[in-house]
C-alpha cells in the first residue's frame, strides 16, 4: 500500500466511530458490490476521512494532487478496512488457472476477505503459458451442458453441478468483460483473438493485482491441520493460519504427491496419465507421418473402448482426436495393460463390413477397367489407399475386373478391421492431464467443499475430473475455481 493508503487506513481506523455513513456504505459492499455503491463508499470515505486524517501529523509529504491519489486508492483496501469480517482469511494453494480463478472468485463473492495465493515454484500460470501450443485453448464453443459433459471421462457428476454455476458461456462472457474476445475454430476449440496464451496470463495477473490478492512465490504448502478453530498451513520455512483454504495444486503424477491431503481424510483415486498418443515402433504405417484419415473408428482389442474421429499418422505411431479420446476414456485400462495392446482401425468408420463390401463391388462394376489405385474411396487419402493396397498384396496397377474374390475380401477386411500393435505411449505435447486425484466422493459437488475437512475447498485438476482435448480442462479449472471461490458451506 502506498503512503497515502497507510495514512488513510490509519486515520479512518482511528476515526471509524465518527464515520457511520462511510462505514455503513462499505459494510453493505460485503454482500453485493455494485459500481454505484463502491463509488459512493469511496467518495464518502475520502470526503470524511481525508480532512480528519489530514490534521494528524502522520505524514508530512502529501504532495500529490487529490486526483492522482484517488486513482491510487484501491477499493478493496477500503472494503477490507471497513468490513466487520476483516478477519476472514482465505488461502489459495496453487498459482495455476484454477488457483487464480478461485482467488478472483473469492474477491468477487467476498470483497472483504484477505486473500493469499501460495505458489510452490517461482512461476505463475506456467501451464497456461504452454497450453494449446502457446495459444491457450481457453474453453469450448459448445454451450449445451448435456453435450459438454460427454467430453469428461471422469467427474461428470461434479461437472454437471459446476457448469450450472459457471458455463462455457460464462467463460466467454467473463473474458469478454475483461476485453478478451475468444474466437471459435470449426472444431469448437476457443482461443483468444490474439492467439497468444500471454493474453490470458496478463488478464489473470492484472485482475489479481487490481483485486489486492497477495501472491507468495516459492511457498509450497505440504501440511494442513486444524489448530484452535483455524486452519494451520505449513511448508518449508512457512507457517500460517487461515480461516478457509482452497486447494488448487493441479494434477499430481504420483499418489505420493497427494499424501498431505490423504492424511487429513481425503480419498485419492490413483493418478495415471490421460491424453497420450500411441507408439507403434514395429508398424510400417509410420511412413505416412503427417497424413490424416478424416473419419475413422478405433477400438482396443479385448476391451469395450471405442472412439471415432480424425486420425493423424505420426513418425512414432498414431495421434489425432480419435486416438486422444481413446487414451482419455481408456486411461486406466490402458495403464493396466502397460500400454501394450492391439487396436483395430476401421478406416471408413462404417461398422458394417458387408456394407463396405457391397459399396466396393459397386465401384468396381462402375469402372471395371480403371486401375485399382485410381478407384479409391473418396474419404481416404491417396497415399493411405495405396498403402492399404500394398498391405493387401494387390498391385496398384491391377484393373478392377482383374481382382479376385480373395483380393476383394482381403482389402475390405483391411478397410474395416486393420490391426496395429501398440507398444508404449507418448504424451501429447499440446495438452495432457492427469486422470485421478481427489476422489469426488470426498467433495460436495455443489460447493467444492471437502466432506471431511471443514472450510477446505478444491478446484482444478487436483480433482478426479478431466476432459478430452478441446478446452474442456480449462473450462473445468475456471468452473470449479469459480464455485470454490464462493466459499459456500452447502
Ligand atoms: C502442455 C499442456 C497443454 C495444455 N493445453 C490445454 C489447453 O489448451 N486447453 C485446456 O483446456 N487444457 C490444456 N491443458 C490442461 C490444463 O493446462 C490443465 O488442466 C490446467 O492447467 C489445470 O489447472 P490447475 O490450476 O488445476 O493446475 P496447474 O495448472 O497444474 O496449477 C497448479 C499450480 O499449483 C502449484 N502447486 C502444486 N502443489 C503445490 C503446493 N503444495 N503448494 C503450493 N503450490 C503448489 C503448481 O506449481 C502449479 O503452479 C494443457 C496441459 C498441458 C500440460
Amino acid at each position: 500500500m502506498n503512503w497515502f493508503g497507510n495514512f488513510l487506513s490509519r486515520s479512518t481506523l482511528l476515526f471509524a466511530p465518527l464515520l457511520p455513513a462511510s462505514a455503513a456504505a462499505m459494510g453493505s459492499l460485503r454482500q453485493a458490490p455494485s459500481p454505484h455503491s463502491s463509488a459512493f463508499a469511496t467518495v464518502a470515505v475520502v470526503l470524511i476521512a481525508v480532512p480528519i486524517g489530514a490534521i494528524l501529523p502522520l505524514s508530512s509529504s502529501w504532495i500529490e494532487s487529490p486526483g492522482k491519489v484517488l486513482k491510487r486508492i484501491n477499493f478493496y483496501t477500503f472494503a477490507a478496512i471497513f468490513s466487520k469480517s476483516i478477519h476472514v482469511k482465505v488461502a489459495v494453494i496453487g498459482g495455476g488457472a484454477a488457483g487464480f480463478f478461485a482467488a478472483i472468485s473469492v474477491r468477487q463473492h467476498h470483497p472483504e476477505a484477505e486473500i493469499t495465493l501460495f505458489e510452490k515454484s517461482s512461476k505463475l500460470l506456467s501451464k497456461v503459458k504452454v497450453s494449446g501450443g502457446g495459444r491457450c485453448n481457453v474453453t469450448n464453443a459448445c454451450t449445451e451442458n448435456r453435450l459438454l459433459l460427454e467430453a469428461y471421462p471422469r467427474g461428470r457428476k461434479l461437472m454437471k453441478r459446476v457448469l450450472r454455476q459457471f458455463s462455457t458461456s460464462d467463460t466467454i462472457k467473463w473474458f469478454a468483460d475483461k476485453g478478451i474476445r475468444l474466437v471459435a475454430e470449426p472444431d469448437g476449440r476457443m482461443f483468444p483473438q490474439s492467439n497468444s496464451s500471454q493474453t490470458i496470463i496478463d488478464c489473470l495477473l492484472g485482475c489479481a493485482k487490481e483485486m489486492g490478492i497477495q501472491i507468495l512465490l516459492q511457498s509450497r504448502i505440504d501440511r494442513i491441520s486444524t489448530v484452535q478453530g483455524s486452519i494451520l498451513l505449513e511448508g518449508k520455512n512457512l507457517e500460517t493460519r487461515t480461516d478457509k483454504v482452497i486447494v488448487a495444486a493441479g494434477g499430481s503424477p504420483k499418489a505420493q504427491g497427494l499424501a498431505w491431503l490423504a492424511e487429513i481424510g481425503h480419498r485419492i483415486e490413483p493418478p495415471v496419465p490421460s491424453l497420450f498418443t500411441f507408439n507403434m515402433p514395429k508398424e510400417s504405417i509410420r511412413e505416412l507421418m503427417g497424413l490424416v484419415a478424416p473419419s475413422v473408428s478405433v477400438t482396443v482389442q479385448g476391451t469395450k473402448l471405442k472412439s471415432e474421429g480424425p486420425l493423424l499418422l505420426t513418425h512414432w505411431g498414431m495421434s489425432g482426436p480419435a486416438i486422444l479420446k481413446l487414451s482419455a476414456f481408456g486411461a486406466r485400462i490402458l495403464e493396466e495393460m502397460n500400454y501394450e495392446f492391439s487396436v483395430q482401425v476401421n478406416w471408413l468408420q462404417q461398422a458394417n463390413q458387408q456394407v463396405v463390401l457391397e459399396d466396393f463391388k459397386a465401384r468396381l462394376n462402375q469402372h471395371p477397367k480403371r486401375q485399382i489405385a485410381n478407384n479409391r474411396f473418396e474419404e481416404l487419402p491417396q497415399r493411405l489407399w495405396e498403402f492399404l493396397l500394398a498391405k493387401a498384396a494387390i498391385p496398384a496397377e491391377k484393373r478392377g475386373l482383374d481382382l479376385s474374390r480373395k483380393d476383394i475380401n482381403r482389402l475390405v477386411t483391411l478397410l474395416c478391421n486393420d490391426v496395429f500393435q501398440v507398444q508404449g505411449k507418448t504424451t501429447f505435447k499440446e495438452e495432457f492431464v492427469t486422470c485421478g486425484g481427489i476422489s469426488i466422493s470426498s467433495v460436495d459437488v455443489e460447493t467444492m467443499q471437502s466432506k471431511v475437512f471443514p472450510n477446505l475447498y478444491f478446484a482444478g485438476e487436483i480433482l478426479d475430473v478431466d476432459g478430452i482435448t478441446g478446452g474442456y480442462n480449462f473450462q473445468a479449472a475456471w468452473a470449479t475455481g469459480f464455485v470454490a471461490g464462493k466459499l459456500s458451506s452447502g
